[in-house]
């Protein structure tokens, strides 16, 4: 893999990540500015934290390291930078940790289900319009009108499924 463009599986465990936030930051101000919308300085720097790892991260613990450097965000304005930068496709929420972690590939709207690993808690997007297809097919047999789908899977990683080899 010469390419330095960040995928939306689990990534090699040697990769410099320092190309994927760099992606990302960019892709957020290419977006931010074709749909009219400011990528605020808090907004940008909720971004750079969640992407200093593919690992998800708690709203406090961003809120945590925003401030660790003597700076004095309020929660409010952490979770306000955090439900624009979900609007925007730049971030998913993982419901079953309460967590977020950057999506790599904002600039294409799709539906997302997640795999998280029970090891390092890495996340890969599956993209799978089928699989919420399949969910509000079945649905409709019991006579239900889905409204919202969220598909997590958690197990182990190809990272962490090779070191726990045998
Ligand atoms: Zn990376
Ligand atoms: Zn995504
Ligand atoms: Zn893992």
């Amino acid at each position: 893999m010469s390419s330095s463009r960040p995928r939306r599986d689990f990534p090699n465990a040697e990769h410099d990540h320092s190309h994927c936030a760099a992606h990302a930051l960019g892709q957020a101000d290419l977006i931010c500015e074709a749909r009219g919308v400011r990528l605020t300085e808090i907004r940008r720097r909720v971004l750079e934290v969640i992407w200093d790892s593919h690992v998800p991260i708690g709203a406090y613990d961003i809120l945590a390291k925003l401030n660790a450097g003597g700076g004095r965000s309020a929660p409010m304005a952490v979770y306000r930078a955090l439900d624009f930068l979900i609007e925007n496709g730049l971030v998913h929420r993982i419901d079953s940790r309460n967590a977020f972690f950057g999506c790599s590939h904002p600039e294409e709207p799709h539906r997302a289900q997640f795999l998280i690993c029970n090891v390092c808690s890495a996340v890969a997007e599956l993209d799978s319009e089928a699989l919420h297809e399949t969910v509000r097919r079945t649905a409709r047999t019991k006579g239900f009108r889905v409204e919202n789908v969220v598909i997590e899977a958690s197990g182990r990683c190809p990272n962490c499924a090779r070191k726990s080899a045998p």
